[in-house]
């Protein structure tokens, strides 16, 4: 299978943030280690085991009836392996991939070269698809449907269209934002699958499974810890046992433990079940500065002086999965276990305390 990266950027600058151990997108620190921690086959896939068993199914029948494999709609949040996913699709298809992104297509015309450049069964993926422009959408939709493309030549009175075949590819489309699709865009997938948050057990594999490529010795009860430190994301779990890693050679004797886990990701203010400081931040701004919500997005952000994708995005699915705060269509609000966390009590007046 090749790989190629066509105008790719994985990385969008504006979503780069310094320093956040936790933040779920890939940062330029992360590209070294993912390319050799992807696993190549579904097999080799941890967790998630719905979609793997659904899309075995879809494999095994479109190479069966020696066809494409139908366009897959893959989302969730960030780092839980989507891109993984399209590789192990197209590799599990014998086809080649090619990796760009929506706001990397930034013209009708640039699209219009990717796709006359596929061969029959390849894999087309689109991270952050919900970002293509609509002129860009457009030319995606007979593309999809018909396996055509329609172009303009010249221009006024005199212009006409004229219809090309493309070859019968695949276009995998990954998004965080499934609600951000457009109604067309979405109804030409037939295949549309949720990624979920990992357990701390699939969190607990993966780890291993990572150190052991990396050479990083790492024993079950580190691993563990790590797990249940990186709200359920593959990306934050590799990138923690790569800066425990750190710690273990200069604090320790270079193995990861319990012990040594807790001391690094104290270190790096990441308490017990995986907050940061901007979580706790959004928690307390909820409870103290708006009286336990509801708050609407916006507002929490800029008080918080931070983007609203990524309170959206990053803290928000972790939060809820913990049930830490709910959403109600007045804004977010804070739960009981959210003030218990904190260490925070509401009196019968509404009044918060310490606890
Ligand atoms: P996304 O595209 O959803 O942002 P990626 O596919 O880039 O996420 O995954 C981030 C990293 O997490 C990958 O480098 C991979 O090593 C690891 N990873 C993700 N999902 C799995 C999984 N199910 N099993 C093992 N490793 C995984």
């Amino acid at each position: 299978m090749a790989i190629e990266m066509g105008g790719f950027s994985n990385v969008p600058e504006d979503d780069i943030q310094i320093g956040r151990v936790i933040e779920a997108s890939c940062t330029p620190e992360d590209m070294d280690i993912e390319f050799s921690l992807r696993p190549k086959v579904l097999s080799e896939y941890i967790g998630q085991e719905k979609v793997k068993e659904n899309m075995r199914i879809y494999i095994e029948a479109a190479k069966k009836r020696n066809e494409p494999l139908d366009h897959v709609l893959l989302y969730g949040p960030p780092g839980l392996g989507k891109t993984t996913l399209a590789g192990i699709i197209a590799n599990e298809m014998g086809v080649n991939i090619k990796i760009t992104s929506g706001p990397a297509i930034e013209k009708p015309g640039s699209l219009a070269s990717i796709l006359t450049t596929l061969k029959d069964g390849d894999v087309l993926f689109i991270d952050e698809i919900h970002r293509l422009s609509r002129q860009v959408e457009e030319v995606l939709y007979p593309a999809m449907e018909d396996y055509s493309l329609d172009i303009m030549i010249g221009k006024g009175p005199d212009a006409q269209s004229i219809r090309i075949d493309l070859p019968h590819f695949t276009l995998i489309g990954a998004t965080t934002r499934a609600g951000q699709l457009t109604g067309p865009l979405r109804d030409r997938f037939g295949v549309i699958e949720r990624l979920e948050l990992y357990t701390h057990q699939q969190l607990c594999e993966i780890i291993m499974r990572s150190a052991v490529i990396l050479g990083i010795p790492t024993l079950k009860d580190g691993a563990m810890e790590l797990a249940r430190r990186s709200r359920g994301t593959p990306r934050i779990a590799n990138r923690l046992l790569k800066r425990t890693r750190d710690f273990a050679e200069i604090k320790g004797n270079g193995q990861i433990n319990q012990e040594l886990a807790d001391l690094a990701l104290n270190c790096l203010e990441i308490d017990e079940i995986g907050l940061d400081s901007l979580d706790r931040r959004m928690l307390t701004m909820i409870i103290k500065g708006y009286n336990g919500g509801p708050v609407g997005l916006e507002t929490l952000a800029s008080a918080l002086g931070e983007e609203s994708v990524t309170l959206e995005d990053v803290c928000e699915p972790y939060l809820m999965q913990l049930g830490f705060i709910a959403r109600t269509p007045r804004g977010r609000t804070a739960t009981a276990l959210a003030y218990k966390h904190l260490g925070i009590e509401t009196n019968s007046d509404g009044q918060q305390t310490l606890i």
